[in-house]
């Protein structure tokens, strides 16, 4: 679960193309890095895959199933927004129950999720605050919570450190990092963040201008960048 390809994905605003063909596959389990600098077309691909953007050409498969032309909520992924978007009148509980709620699960198996994700993100004394009480550090727990219950086959991350400061950073890193380890699910990762990019990901996309530059894992883009944009990306002795 959570294998993911692109074949011939373009996008395309208006008449202004955005993401040019492009072919990519992301394994199961792998912790995907997309880089590059800002409007290079990171969100916009990721949108894609959660469906929340229409592709303009291509195919789009998980799992073996052409996903398309799917709505998001039946591509079994999940996504984490730098923003948090975070209910604010609703407790903490309420806010990661929430998307089960709608599912129409039953209350104890939303009990048994809310419990296990508040424990793995050391939430569990947290459950009765709203999100206004609580620090930018334990927002983005909620926000990835709310993902985890849903138990999906990848998750999506758009930049979600970017509102954080340098120390809890670092910390949120390591605990995504973590988290990845212990759930072994597939996770997408968008950040402009070099450091982010070679100390988190099993693979690493760098893009420009909505064409792939390269893929591999932090070392060998390192070691043998494929031109300067790369190896000034990712801060390679080029
Ligand atoms: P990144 O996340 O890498 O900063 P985006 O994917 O947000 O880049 O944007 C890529 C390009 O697509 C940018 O030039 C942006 O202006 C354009 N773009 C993104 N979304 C839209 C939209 N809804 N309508 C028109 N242009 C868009
Ligand atoms: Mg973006």
């Amino acid at each position: 679960m959570g294998r993911i390809t692109l074949d011939k994905v373009t996008k395309s605003f208006g008449e202004v193309n955005v993401i040019p063909p492009l072919d990519l596959t992301i394994n199961d389990g792998e912790f995907v890095v997309f880089v590059g600098p800002s409007g290079c077309g990171k969100s916009t691909l990721l949108r894609l895959i959660a469906g929340l953007e229409d592709v303009t050409s291509g195919q789009i498969r998980i799992d073996g199933e052409d996903a398309t032309d799917m709505p998001p909520a039946k591509r079994g992924l999940a996504m984490v927004f730098q923003s948090y978007a975070l209910y604010p009148h609703m407790s903490v509980r309420k806010n990661i129950a929430f998307p089960m709620k709608m599912a129409g699960m039953p209350q104890d198996e939303q009990n048994r999720r809310i419990e296990a994700a508040a424990k793995s993100l050391n939430l569990t004394d947290y459950l009765d605050r709203r999100p206004g009480q609580l620090s930018g550090g334990q927002r983005q727990r909620v926000a990835i919570g709310r993902a985890i219950v849903r138990e999906p086959s990848a998750f999506l991350f758009d930049e979600p450190l970017s509102n954080l400061d340098a120390a809890l950073r670092v910390n949120m890193r390591l605990e995504i990092s973590e988290l990845h380890n212990a759930l072994k699910t597939t996770m997408i990762y968008v950040t402009h963040d070099q450091v982010e990019a070679m100390t988190m990901a099993d693979k690493i996309v760098v893009l420009r201008a909505g064409n792939i530059e390269q893929v591999g894992s932090p070392l060998e883009l390192y070691k043998t960048p494929r031109n300067e944009f790369v190896a000034g990306f990712i801060g390679s002795p080029k």
